[in-house]
């Protein structure tokens, strides 16, 4: 197994768009809130018109861990402060960084729908753009466990600014990988522009520990993989 060496730019990427997560984004339970047929409709009406304004872009990159902590890892000469990683990853020898990014049409729309007061549509519209950024980083999430494959067990995803992980640490992040090569920047704020756009960081190793918060294989993409801990348990499938 070789992981792929220096920065990869993905584009032309297969999207599926899950409408439960789109109507979570709206404040529905699953199992428990039913949308009303109005609602099913604006939904449809939000997705064509969303497949219509987003262009899936990723980069990604991966390096090798040059020092493990309990509350972090170097790597490339970037320490980056993740609290309780070591014991939640184990023993990882490498890391992939990727920003990922479904554009700025769609935020330029729901903007101009907003304007408009097409209030409904513009935050039905938003949902849509915020179910497919995390559709598709967990394409990637997917993506960097196959490149890791067989040998390389590849963890869940981590985001900074999501759970313990400070949200400075997009600097070293953005260090490690840098957005300008699809055209996300970040701000004095740690912000990404477009907004729709979602930073990771995956472990690896031959011994790395997998599914630290949700099994990865239960809603994975690929069909066919010989490696796979668990039956696919999700509707969306892009390939
Ligand atoms: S099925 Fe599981 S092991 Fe195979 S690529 Fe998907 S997440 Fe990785």
């Amino acid at each position: 197994m070789t992981l792929p060496p220096g920065p990869q730019v993905l584009t032309d990427l297969p999207l599926a768009i899950d409408p439960a997560e789109v109507l979570r984004f709206q404040g529905y339970k699953q199992g428990r809130d039913v949308p009303s047929p109005e609602v099913r409709a604006l939904f449809e009406e939000a997705l064509a018109e969303g497949r219509r304004l987003m262009a899936p872009r990723v980069v990604a990159r991966w390096a090798p861990v040059t020092r493990r902590r309990a509350d972090g890892v170097e790597v490339d000469g970037e320490s980056l402060a993740i609290p309780s990683i070591g014991p939640r990853w184990g023993a990882v020898a490498h890391v992939a960084a990727a920003v990922c990014t479904i554009g700025e049409a769609l935020e330029r729309r729901v903007s101009a729908l907003w304007e408009a007061r097409e209030l409904p549509l513009a935050s039905m519209l938003d949902s849509v753009g915020s179910g497919a950024v995390e559709s598709l980083a967990e394409y990637v999430n997917d993506l960097l466990c196959r490149q890791g494959l067989p040998s390389l067990r590849v963890t869940n995803r981590i985001s900074p600014g999501y759970g313990e992980w400070d949200v400075a640490e997009q600097r070293p992040l953005f260090r490690l990988c840098p957005g300008d090569a699809i055209g996300v920047t970040l701000n004095a704020a740690c912000v990404m522009t477009p907004g729709k756009s979602i930073s990771l960081l995956v472990g690896a190793g031959p011994d790395a520990r997998v599914d630290h918060y949700f099994s990865q294989c239960a809603r994975c993409w690929m069909r066919d993989c010989a490696y796979r801990r668990a039956p696919p348990r999700a509707s969306i499938r892009r390939a």
